[in-house]
């Protein structure tokens, strides 16, 4: 049975927009409870607020079940990028699910993937992509990469990485390894996780000490921006001398632009900003446009040359099922044709500007530490924080932005209007002054 369509009240006026008459669709969850059978991402089951259920998404906006909007700070872990539902993918994605939803890559190819890697190949100047299904398995594939790299160049004692504090690179044991094992969410598995070399970023001396160890394989970074472990900026040059003293003393380089890539910083990669190639590169996150779920992993041709051989063991073992699945694709070479038909670096240029005009009062007042503004990434770093309570009172301001460890950030979608941007600051502000 079709749901009944019917328009929603708050976007009647001039809008197209429609919703189902239950916005659960013909099969609600159950009367015991929406999250009964749930278990949440990053949350204490037992005392978290309750999630909000949404009933549908519309540029940067996400309208709830009971009919309020909330105008979308953070693009969905910054991923929607051209904000939710836009036609172009969405119509790409439906006419590749018309032809072929799913095709498996072993042994057989197809050409959503092959043109998104010949995209992405020209996008990084790195010519061979592998893909993986979330960002944290693009970091495995990254880490896996460095040491049979080294294993295949006959150096199996490289299997050690050098990471940063403040670090983010993922959830699973790898990633959980290369992030920062102090200040971690991951804490809980520090003696569990191979140990690495972690140094604070800009600490040349540090970094270069790590790098004479012998057992190093490769430096992974967050290029310019560490995101999830607190929203810390470097400078392009900071990067530039991390890389050159990288290579330096021979060890691979690993960005991990799974956050900052497809624009966030100003450019389309992080990594432009310093005119640096990274050995390897990985990307997520808005690689679809916050449609599909896709990473990958991409590599130079001396990394990919490492493994290509007669001799079969100096392949690289590694192959998720659900790899380069065809609607991730056509989302994401979507996603890319909107980059170059649409201003993008252009709207993400405005952005910054007026993050940094509206959010530079912030500063004078007492709870905040700092203001920082890098591309379409707006951050307020407070004294004392109370996550729960801004969660909430951001929910009553009608806006959706989600606090993590001391700072209050904005990344919006690059599509947000000025006044949608605006409401978003003003929340900012607001609930800080009060
Ligand atoms: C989000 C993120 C990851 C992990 O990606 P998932 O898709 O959540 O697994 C890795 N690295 C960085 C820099 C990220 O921001």
């Amino acid at each position: 049975m079709q749901p009944k369509q019917t328009r929603h009240p708050r976007l009647a006026r001039g809008s197209q927009a429609t919703i189902t008459a239950d916005a659960w669709g013909s099969r609600p969850p159950l009367e015991a409870g929406v999250t009964d059978h749930l278990w949440l991402p990053y949350s204490q089951m037992k005392t978290a607020l309750p999630p909000l259920p949404v009933a549908r998404t519309e540029g940067s906006r996400i309208i709830l079940k009971d009919g309020r909007e909330l105008i979308d700070g953070i693009a969905s872990w910054w991923t929607a990028c051209h904000g939710y539902n836009h036609p172009h993918i969405r119509a790409s994605v439906q006419k590749q699910l018309e032809i072929m939803p799913h095709v498996m890559l072993g042994g057989l190819v197809h050409e959503p993937a092959a043109t998104l890697s010949a995209r992405l190949a020209t996008l990084t100047s790195l010519p061979r992509v592998f893909f993986a299904d979330s960002g944290s398995i693009a970091v495995e594939v990254a880490l896996k990469m460095a040491l049979q790299y080294w294993q295949n160049l006959g150096r199996p004692e490289k299997n050690k990485f050098i990471c940063f504090t403040n670090g983010y690179h993922g959830d699973t044991m790898g990633a959980m390894s290369v992030s920062d094992p102090a200040q971690s969410m991951h804490k809980a598995f520090k003696s569990i996780v191979p140990k690495q070399y972690v140094v604070d970023v800009g600490d040349f001396a540090a970094l270069e000490s790590a790098l004479k160890q012998k057992d190093v394989a490769a430096v992974i970074i967050e290029p310019l921006v560490q995101g999830a472990e607190g929203m810390k900026f470097h400078s392009a040059d900071t990067l530039a001398k991390i890389y050159s003293t990288t290579k330096k003393h021979g060890a691979l380089f690993i960005a991990d632009e799974i956050a900052t890539g497809f624009g966030r910083t100003g450019t389309m990669f992080a990594c432009e900003q310093a005119a640096i190639t990274p050995d390897i590169l990985c990307v997520g996150k808005a690689l679809t446009g916050g449609t599909m779920t896709l990473a990958a992993t991409l590599a130079s041709q001396a990394v990919f040359d490492a493994f290509y051989s007669d001799d079969p063991d100096k392949a690289f073992m590694h192959g998720p099922t659900y790899m380069a699945n065809p609607l991730a694709c056509a989302s994401a070479n979507a996603s890319l044709d909107l980059f170059e038909r649409e201003p993008r670096l252009k709207q993400i240029a405005a952005i910054e500007a007026q993050l940094r005009e509206e959010l530079e009062p912030c500063r004078s007042l007492s709870n905040v530490v700092d203001v920082r503004v890098k591309g379409a990434i707006g951050v307020v770093q407070l004294k004392e924080i109370d996550v729960k309570k801004l969660r909430a009172e951001f929910v009553e301001r009608s806006v959706w932005i989600r606090p993590i460890k001391d700072v209050i950030y904005l990344m919006p979608a690059f599509t947000i209007s000025q006044e949608e941007l605006r409401q978003l600051t003003a929340a900012v502000y607001k609930t800080i002054a009060s």
